[in-house]
């Protein structure tokens, strides 16, 4: 087995999230999740954030830098909301506030982990998107454009920081059994799953087994892409 790494799971209380904490600590690594409300998921280690606010993130790494005892070597960028609604009827406070927390609360945690990251000449990042961030989805111009911007995110980490040994890299889930999922209606469920060459949802720990390869030694060279966990359902997105 190879060296614990210390990680951070930003909403990994529940969800993929914790489906990806709990992977990295059954595999012997140092995790911490950041929950925003309420209390730390059983055996991990949980610091409170809001990726919203940059003193929060900033608050959340030197409490987990603590915990953990070192800088964050593997930052999963995974806190995301969901505001849906018909592009002439969505707010400017329900575009504003998807974009603010899924793709600027990744480019908060991105830019705080880079610090002891580029210190230690190593690191992975791994930004959760989703499939609808390429393919789109009606209804979802706030969530789609936000899921779509971590693909630059990510891009441009790897090329500003991919000569320090440091990878930044894209998962794009389909369709996973989570509370976010739990409220489609029934009749949606359905399209939506015949539309998915597997023909299923998925279950949060297939996502987490992408990140912990992604996040591995043996993916060193990967940096940049886009990794669909999706059953088919966007190919060629
Ligand atoms: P859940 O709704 O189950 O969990 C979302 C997590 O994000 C919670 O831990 C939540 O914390 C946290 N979060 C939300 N806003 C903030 C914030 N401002 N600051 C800190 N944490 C926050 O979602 P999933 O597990 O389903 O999704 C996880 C990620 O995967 C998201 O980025 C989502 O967009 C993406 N995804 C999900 C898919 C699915 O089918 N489920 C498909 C594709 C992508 P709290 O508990 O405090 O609310």
């Amino acid at each position: 087995m190879s060296e614990p790494r210390t990680v951070l799971v930003t909403g990994g209380n529940r969800g993929i999230g914790l489906a990806i904490a709990r992977s990295f600590a059954a595999a012997g690594d140092k995790v911490a999740v950041t929950h925003r409300s309420g209390e730390a998921p059983e055996g991990l280690i949980g610091v409170r954030c809001d990726v919203t606010d940059s003193a929060s993130v900033d608050a959340a790494f030197t409490e987990a830098e603590g915990l953990l005892g070192g800088p964050i070597e593997v930052l999963v960028a995974n806190a995301g909301v969901t505001k849906d609604g018909l592009l002439m009827r969505m707010s400017d406070e329900d575009f504003d506030s998807v974009i603010d927390t899924n793709l600027a609360g990744a480019f908060r945690c991105a830019r705080r982990a880079s610090k002891g990251m580029i210190r230690l000449r190593r690191g992975r990042i791994i930004l959760i998107s989703s499939v609808v961030g390429l393919y789109g989805g009606p209804g979802q111009a706030n969530y789609a454009a936000s899921k779509a911007g971590l693909v630059g995110l990510a891009r441009s980490i790897t090329r500003e920081l991919g000569g320090r040994g440091i990878t930044a890299n894209v998962v794009a889930p389909g369709f996973i059994e989570t509370d976010m999922t739990a409220v489609l209606p029934e009749d949606t469920r359905k399209t939506y799953q015949a539309a998915i060459p597997a023909g299923r949802f998925a279950t949060p720990e297939e996502v987490a087994a992408a990140v912990r390869f992604l996040a591995s030694t043996e993916a060193a060279y990967i940096s940049g892409a886009v990794i669909p966990v999706d059953g088919g359902l966007g190919m060629g997105h």
